[in-house]
Order: structure tokens, then sequence, then C-alpha cells
């Protein structure tokens, strides 16, 4: 569509990362668009308080999914950015973690870059960066892991499709999102691709805020462990010897008893 001399002209969107939890973890760069935005188009698992950064009169369209519950069709989320943007206004795509991490960042990229909406990407710290640091797992360590991989243990149709044997391997630590519905069928995988039924593993959930429990175990017992405390979804896997070091390492104590 050109735009006639009355049209407005086209806004930008900022496909932003807000962190893993804390609010601290934000960046300065997010927090100056926040701040600033007309919109903010944003997600379910956003950190607690971030909202309160936007203008008084900012618009804050909620398009969350929980799990495979998808609140708004994906296409339709991308087609609100353009129309937003054809409308003149600084719009706010704020999403949870990093955008391009697990974050369909590049899908909805695609459709401002085929509609010739101008775009920014502002990256933001990973829950898996977020996760390492708050519960004291080094994702990389000379003396355990000289590589680190970021997987989706998303459970469709009861698998996961996954190139086990390349994950399954000694000296890598993998980090599973979205895997604790899978938690069972990520630990058996990789039992059976070769590692040891005692090598260790972590589930931390709500990383970097007050709500953060870690749970380390080994790949035999750890699905048993998680089930039996209760630990649900939003939680990372860790798996590697580094696990191990989280007994010296941890330093962070939210305040016990706080459970919101
Ligand atoms: N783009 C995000 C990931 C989105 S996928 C990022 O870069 O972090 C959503 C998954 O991220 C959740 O299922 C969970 O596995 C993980 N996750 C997000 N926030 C988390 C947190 N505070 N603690 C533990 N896991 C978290």
């Amino acid at each position: 569509m050109m735009p006639t001399h009355s049209s407005p002209p086209v806004g930008t969107v900022y496909i932003v990362g807000s962190g893993p939890g804390d609010l601290d973890l934000l960046t300065l760069r997010a927090a100056r668009l926040i701040g600033e935005a007309d919109a903010i188009v944003y997600d379910h698992l956003i950190a607690d308080g971030v909202l309160e950064l936007a203008r008084a009169d900012a618009e804050k369209i909620y398009v969350g999914k929980k799990s495979s519950n998808h609140t708004v069709p994906q296409e339709q989320l991308n087609q609100l950015l353009v129309r937003l943007a054809r409308a003149g206004r600084m719009v706010v795509r704020l999403k949870g973690g990093d955008p391009f991490v697990f974050g369909r960042g590049g899908e909805e990229i695609e459709t401002l870059v085929e509609s010739g909406i101008p775009f920014e990407v502002v990256p933001g710290v990973t829950a898996a960066a977020g996760c390492a640091a708050y519960s004291g797992i080094p994702l990389t360590h000379r003396d355990h892991a000289q590589a680190v991989a970021f997987a989706t243990g998303h459970l469709k149709d009861g698998t996961i499709n996954l190139d086990w044997p390349a994950l399954a391997r000694p000296k890598l630590t993998v980090v599973f999102y979205m895997g604790v519905g899978g938690l069972a069928e990520i630990c058996r995988q990789m039992i059976a691709h070769g590692l040891p039924a005692s090598h260790p593993a972590a589930v931390v959930q709500h990383g970097t805020t007050r709500r953060q429990r870690v749970l380390t175990a080994d790949l035999a017992s750890l699905p048993e462990r998680v089930e039996a405390a209760g630990i649900g979804s939003p939680a990372l896997i860790i798996v590697g010897t580094v696990v191990r070091l989280q007994e010296k390492l941890a330093w962070f104590q939210p305040p016990s008893g706080s459970g919101t």
C-alpha cells in the first residue's frame, strides 16, 4: 500500500527481549524503548513489573501463550504488529528472555520484512544464562564442558524430535527449554543414547525470581524428584556434569516461603 499524504509515517517495531524474570536483568535499551513506546504487545513470560516502565497512555496488548494453548494465533499476531506500525505507532513487541532463542522472533520479523515495516531487535538475557547464573551452574567449565547446546524439549504426540546421539555426549552441557512436560522422555532418551543413569541433571523453575526453585539429581531419578516436588513450567532442564558445581557455587537465596 502506498502511503498517501494523509497517512502517518510508518512506525518502527522493536522486538525486545525482557530477560528471564528479574526486572534488573532488563537491558538499558529495552527499558528506554518500553518507556517510549506507543503500543506494547507482550507475552505470558515477561519480567514482573516490566509494564510499569511503560507510559501510562501506552496501549498494552496481551498476546500471551501458555504452553501449546496459543491465545493469539501467530499469523494474527504478525498482522497486528503490521497494523500498529502502519498506524504510525512506535511498537515494542516484548518477549521473555531473548527474542531469538525459542522466541519466534524470526517468524514475526519475516512478516515485517515482507510488509516493509522497519524493525529492530533488542537482545535479552536468555533463560539459560539467567538460570545458570542464579542457580550456580556454569554452563561451560574447563573441567566439565567445552560446549553447550540449547534444545527444545517440547513434547509433541508423546515424543520429542531431537538428534539424541548428538545431545547425549560427555563434556557437553545441554539446556532444554519447554521441557518439564517431557522430562521423563528426555532423561530416558539421554540414557538410551549412552549417558550413564548417574549423569547429573537439574531443573530450575522460575529462575532469577523470588519463586526460583532448583533441584539437582541424576538422569535416573530427576523425573520422579521433580514430580514429587511439584515443579512445573516455566522451568529449564540442565544436563551435564557442571550440575555438580551447584552445591558449591549457589549464591542466590530467594526469600523462603514467598511462594508468589
Ligand atoms: N525466548 C525465551 C524462551 C522462550 S521459550 C528465552 O530466551 O529465555 C519458554 C521457555 O523458556 C519455558 O518453557 C522455560 O523452559 C524457559 N524459561 C523462561 N523463563 C524461565 C525462567 N525464569 N526460569 C526457568 N525457565 C524459564
